[in-house]
């Protein structure tokens, strides 16, 4: 009996492993190069995995904060019919930063080996050619080993998703449940999907629904920007103030001293 439970314990442990084994962590966006090869579809988030915004206002961070505060004093689709604009509205003007300096030689050395590499965010079609061209900024061409041509639609649902220069932008739609639609729309079935993003939650997503349809799927967690992500809420505030400029972090702490010593 004392042998059966033993051998109970260690299978379910054992099977625990296997769960936790499909997502790993990282803080290098190299590790990607270790897990691809010629089956896999790789899939690459935007925000706080290749880029961030240069300053504190217009981050991914920026926007959850934003959306939180405004949804303690009203409904949550008031609150995000306020902060979404704002957000498309300063990605159209933000400079943006590499999260590690060597993403786009990362990225352009797995386009050399030919596989098939592809961007996945929740980014709307809204935001698409600011999307695009701030990449290009990073000397990132999402096009160069895309998995395929052109820009169209997808519908999921509900919601809509869009293609573009290897780009799949969800429009705040489930990663899973976007991928699984085009991938059925054009046919396309790898073998092996690996995705690298900064947020569990999103590989989960994209995890949850390859595997029932047949896929092996491994999840890169990037913590590089786990600490860029806790931006300074008065920082943002003074930048929010001032926009349609964009100050830097620099400059608003500037304006948040100046203001300290005439208080
Ligand atoms: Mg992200």
């Amino acid at each position: 009996m004392i042998r059966k439970c033993v051998f109970c314990l260690l299978l379910c442990v054992l099977s625990a492993g296997a769960l936790c084994a499909s997502i790993i962590e990282t803080s290098s966006f190299a590790a990607l190069k270790e897990h691809a090869d010629h089956d896999t579809l790789i899939l690459i988030d935007i925000d706080d995995t290749i880029l961030h915004t240069k300053q504190a206002f217009g981050s991914d961070a920026w926007f959850y904060n934003k959306l939180k505060e405004l949804s303690s004093t009203r409904a949550y689709k008031e609150a995000i019919g306020v902060a979404l604009p704002l957000w498309h509205k300063a990605q159209e003007v933000t400079g943006v930063s590499l999260v590690e300096e060597n993403t786009p030689s990362v990225i352009a050395a797995l386009q050399d080996r030919q596989y098939k590499v592809m961007c996945l965010t929740t980014r709307g079609k809204v935001i698409m050619d600011a999307t695009l061209r701030q990449l290009a900024s990073l000397g990132i061409d999402m096009k160069r080993a895309a998995p395929f041509k052109g820009h169209f639609p997808i519908t999921v649902s509900s919601e809509y998703g869009y293609w573009n220069q290897g780009v799949l932008f969800t429009g705040g739609g489930d990663k899973g449940k976007t991928l699984m639609s085009l991938l059925e729309k054009m046919a396309f079935r790898p073998k092996k999907i690996l995705f690298i993003n900064d947020k569990a939650t999103h590989l989960r997503d994209v995890e949850k629904d390859v595997e029932p349809a047949g896929m092996s799927f491994t999840g890169l967690r990037y913590n590089r920007s786990d600490k860029k992500k806790e931006i300074r809420e008065d920082v943002a505030k003074v930048q929010e103030e001032y926009f349609n400029k964009i100050l830097s972090d620099e400059d608003a702490l500037a304006i948040i001293e100046a203001r300290r010593l005439k208080a």
